[in-house]
């Protein structure tokens, strides 16, 4: 059996079988994380690191990476489960600082890594310029010789720890998600939604869709997790938050969660005020779900805990009804 160094880290945690999970820092404690994945070759620990985080969390990669022992040169691959910025913002800085390392992302990703010029647009668009420029810094382009457009189902050989990197629609429709066989766990970047530890209760982890602009799909969505499951794994790696385990039970949360939203939305699909409505719409649900789900937070809690979701997610709403009823007009 593999050892791992469990050393004292200042922003990450080893939640075992050398996966560490980094706290990124975005928006609060424990809303957003990334991955470190170690690998032992006879001389020296291979690296892969899972979503980069944006500008402002590449210090604490970096310096998990310094925590452990390991240079920047021992970064085999940077992997992005897709490429909205919370996820992949810092890749481009990431990758200078590590000289060895190829860049693996979704073949429709690569563009916008090659250059990000459009997805900062977007971002300003949605946040205005102010706050898209302290959020998310200067987005550095990646040469295209050092990126890696991956297809579904394709190995990823980390020094013989295998990485499946898998095609997964329904958030996005540049997302892949990541088998690791060594741990029976799946890094699920969104795809298997948000569970945040602030509304964990005796009934365990809380988990919901995550359904921002502009890719959303639920149909798509319900097929890829149940692909997912067909893995049987033990563990799911989720950015926004952390490890969690109880894969059947959260599974079957998720999806009738996903259930509820989207009838959510069919409810409100012809309404004036559409996405007031999904806000309002999004923000009850959630609640009604957390009460009984014996979360304790009051509702001005959950609201100030919830808000930025809230807000994306109805945006996302948005935008896939717009898409559904032009494609049934
Ligand atoms: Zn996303």
């Amino acid at each position: 059996m593999t050892q791992f160094p469990t050393p004292e880290l200042r922003f990450a945690k080893h939640v075992g079988f050398g996966i560490y999970v980094i706290d990124t820092g975005m928006i609060r404690p424990q809303s957003e994380s990334c991955y470190v994945v170690l690998m032992r070759s006879p001389s020296q620990y291979h690296v892969a690191i899972i979503d980069s985080g944006t500008n402002n969390s590449v210090p604490r990669v970096m310096g998990t990476l310094e925590d452990l022992g390991c240079s920047p040169e021992q970064v085999d691959f940077i992997i992005l489960t897709h490429v909205h910025l919370d996820h992949a913002g810092g890749a481009g800085w990431l990758m200078q600082l590590c000289p060895q390392a190829q860049l693996i992302v979704h073949p429709r990703g690569v563009r916008h890594m090659v250059d990000p010029s459009i997805l900062m647009a977007g971002v300003v668009e949605v946040y205005g310029e102010a706050v898209a420029q302290a959020e998310y810094g200067q987005l550095i382009p990646i040469p295209i010789e050092r990126i890696i457009a991956i297809e579904d189902d394709v190995m990823v050989d980390l020094c013989g720890r295998m990485l499946l990197c898998l095609d997964t629609p329904g958030h996005a429709k540049h997302h892949i998600c990541i088998w690791d066989a060594m741990s029976s766990g799946i890094f699920t970047g969104d795809t298997f939604g948000l569970s945040y530890r602030e509304l964990d209760t005796v009934a365990g982890e809380f988990i919901f869709p995550t359904t921002p602009p502009t890719q959303f799909d639920p149909k798509t969505l319900r097929i890829t997790i149940k692909q997912l499951m067909a893995l049987n794994p033990e563990a799911l790696y989720l950015t926004h938050f952390g490890k969690v385990m109880d894969v059947p039970v959260l599974c079957e949360r998720y999806l009738k969660m996903l259930t509820l939203v989207e009838e959510l939305g069919q409810a409100l699909k012809s309404s004036q005020n559409r996405f007031l409505q999904l806000k309002e719409g999004l923000l009850n649900l959630y609640t009604q779900e957390l009460r009984d789900h014996g979360c304790q937070l009051s509702d001005s809690q959950i609201s100030e805990l919830l808000a930025l979701d809230v807000d994306l997610n109805a945006q996302g709403m948005d935008i896939w009804l717009g898409q559904v009823s032009k494609s049934n007009g």
